[in-house]
């Protein structure tokens, strides 16, 4: 197996050991990969490695000390976590995988931070109504993919990275918010759908570009949400129809396609890495194109958070299939504890079944979210392959 990683955050392995933890990973259970987070979303984390200090509590951040002189073109400051005010974590933990031989990966949280939204809510998702989405930030926006080239510029020109993992590197919008979700309509695909198209100041100018009415299109897609909301039950209309209803509808979703893929493909083209590519969303939410993003991308990533290897299996084919049939191209995430994995069984079997598939990288998630026994799942499933 080419890589074999685990997902890990910097509070982790720096309160536990920078070099107890990367040699225990490498060296016991039989990892090659460190995965950490460089920039993650909002989180409240349950320490159970620890008694004392065992929740960390964090706004979206970055946990490395940028290279200011790279972001000079965007006008988004990076939202450096108060771990990284006094010391580097990353620098800390980049020195030690070099030290163990371990290889390093960037797991990069693009585009769902609320910090950057909330501080600068000139460059998150405007739903048709107008309404800042401030955990979403708009792939469309120049400042926005300034700022993506800038951070992996930073992050693989001052670092050894093996490999940048890029994660929500898309449309986020009307997926989930921030917040306890307080919603009194059952949503359904549709009004999420609708809710999440991205009508900012970017989008309509690129929508314009591309030849498309959309006042025509606003008003359509406004006309729809406005009933649910006021009837409060879900659109009820498919997709066909919607079109038939708001035929901008559809290349409005091509644009929104290229303004991800060609995101995707200006990361890649700065950066020092191979770099990975995470389909989290679907493709009509995310504007998320996989058959376009394979001829960019070194990886394409799955989650697989489920105890059935037989849809690992559908999964992985499914995967494959976007590939061009390449499946050596995709990288596969399992999750070491319950409910995706209630035993060191189900996760070896998870594993044997990517493997057996010819996937060539796993990734188990995560270091200090799993209890430590679960380390040992990890081990049995790494030498099961
Ligand atoms: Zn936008």
């Amino acid at each position: 197996m080419e890589i074999l990683s685990i997902w890990s955050y910097v509070w982790d392995v720096i309160d536990e050991g920078v070099d107890s933890v990367i040699s225990t990973l490498k060296n016991e259970i039989g990892l090659n990969t460190l995965s950490v987070a460089t920039s993650y979303h909002s989180v409240d984390h349950l320490r159970v490695h620890q008694r004392e200090n065992n929740f960390y509590s964090s706004q979206a951040a970055i946990y490395f000390q940028p290279d200011r002189s790279l972001y000079t073109n965007t006008r988004i400051e990076p939202p450096v976590s108060p771990l990284a005010e006094t010391v580097n974590p990353l620098r800390l933990i980049s020195d030690g995988c070099d030290r163990h031989g371990m290889k390093l990966s960037s797991w990069t949280v693009c585009l769902h931070n609320s910090q950057i939204g909330r501080n600068q809510p000139e460059v998150a998702q405007r739903d048709v109504f107008g309404n800042p989405c401030w955990h979403a930030l708009c792939p469309a926006n120049e400042d926005v993919r300034e700022y993506m080239c800038a951070l992996v510029k930073d992050l693989t020109t001052n670092y050894n990275f093996a490999t940048v993992e890029l994660e929500s590197c898309d449309y986020q919008g009307g997926r989930h918010y921030h917040g306890h979700e307080k919603i009194g309509i059952p949503l359904g695909e549709m009004d999420r759908f609708l809710l999440g198209l991205c009508f900012c100041e970017s989008c309509r100018k690129r929508g314009r570009a591309a030849g498309i009415d959309i006042a025509a299109l606003a008003n359509g897609v406004g006309c729809e949400l406005a009933v649910s909301f006021a009837s409060g039950e879900p659109i009820q209309i498919g997709f066909d129809e919607l079109c038939a209803n708001v035929p901008e509808t559809r290349a409005y979703l091509d644009m929104r396609e290229s303004v991800v893929s060609s995101l995707i493909a200006e990361i890649k083209a700065v950066s020092k890495a191979p770099i990975s590519s995470m389909a989290m969303g679907t493709r009509r939410h995310a504007g998320y194109n996989a058959e376009q993003i394979r001829e960019i991308v070194d990886w394409y990533e799955i989650l697989c958070y489920t105890p059935s290897p037989e849809s690992l299996e559908q999964s992985v084919q499914n995967a494959a299939t976007l590939m061009n049939g390449q499946v050596d191209k995709v990288w596969v995430g399992v999750c070491a504890y319950p409910p995706a994995s209630p035993d060191a069984a189900t996760l070896a079997a998870n594993v044997k079944a990517a493997a057996d598939l010819g996937v060539r990288a796993v990734s188990f998630y995560n270091y200090g979210i799993m209890p430590m026994p679960n380390l040992k799942w990890v081990k049995t499933a790494i030498e099961g392959i």
